[in-house]
């Protein structure tokens, strides 16, 4: 059987410089896909992401957007399309963290959080889902978060936008599925990226405490679960949202 599952397919990858989409990026690639790298500061990171698919026979490109500006998002969706033909497979995965107590906690803290890591959602899907439906055939996939799930102190704004994903995608299933495209979400754990720096050792610590799997997860482990929902033959599954959170929240 061929591993190229998603050969003639066209994915598109936000924040795919660094941590979880790069290795999402670098796993769609693997399996066939053209793959748009999205970046926003990480210009020389993302460079090497392409450059790395490239080596391996893939196809790839860059783009700087600051996914959280509707019309920069709408210029990235267009770059996709106008780069390799079409688009099919659209991976909603920039996001930041701004913890803090809400007593702590600024306005812009949570505007930044809101807008990087919900608003850009809903900025790629509506600039991409009507390629899809007219094409019928779409695969969107939102990288929440298991935050989003079952809340953690600190991070009311982070909470909240990924559980605003979770609601999006349910909301987004329903509207695009007469079309075959399909929207799904995953709901990653604690995965070792620089995102996770900002945490206290000691929070950290107590978090993994309770992961029944009793460790971290890897990027590469959320890609391979992107990969999943990205085929062709996962049809049948829409307006899911994929734990992969060494077993925290079992809903
Ligand atoms: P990361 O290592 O900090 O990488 C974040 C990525 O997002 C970078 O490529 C960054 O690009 C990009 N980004 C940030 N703001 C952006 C913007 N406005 N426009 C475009 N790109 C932007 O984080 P990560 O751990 O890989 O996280 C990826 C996703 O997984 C996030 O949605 C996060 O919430 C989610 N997640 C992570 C964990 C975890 O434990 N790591 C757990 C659950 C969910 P530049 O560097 O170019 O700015």
């Amino acid at each position: 059987m061929s591993f190229l599952t998603l050969e003639n397919r066209v994915a598109l990858v936000t924040g795919a410089s660094r941590g979880i989409g790069r290795a999402i990026a670098l796993e769609l690639a693997k399996r066939g896909a053209a793959v748009i790298i999205n970046y926003n500061s990480s210009a020389q990171s993302a460079a090497e992401v392409v450059a790395q698919i490239e080596a391996e026979g893939g196809k790839a490109a860059a783009f700087q957007a600051d996914v959280s500006d509707f019309e920069q998002a709408g210029k990235l969706v267009k770059f996709a399309i106008d780069t390799f033909g079409k688009l099919d497979i659209l991976v909603n995965n920039a996001g930041i963290t701004r913890d803090g107590l809400i007593m702590m906690m600024k306005e812009d803290d949570w505007d930044a959080v809101l807008n990087t890591n919900l608003k850009s959602t809903f900025n790629c899907a509506k600039a991409a889902v009507r390629h899809m439906m007219r094409k019928r055939y779409g695969r969107i996939i939102n990288i929440a978060s298991v935050a989003g799930q079952m809340g953690n102190p600190g991070q009311t704004n982070y909470s909240a936008s990924k559980a605003g994903q979770i609601g999006f995608t349910k909301a987004l299933a329903r509207e695009v599925a007469s079309r075959n495209v399909t929207v799904n979400a995953i709901a990653p754990g604690f995965v070792d990226t620089e995102i996770l720096d900002a945490l206290p050792k000691e929070t950290l610590e107590a978090a993994l405490k309770l992961v029944p799997l009793g460790r971290m997860g890897t990027p590469e482990e959320i890609a391979h679960a992107v990969a999943f929902l990205a085929d062709e033959r996962s049809a049948y599954i829409t307006g899911q949202t994929l734990g992969v959170d060494g077993g925290m929240a079992m809903m």
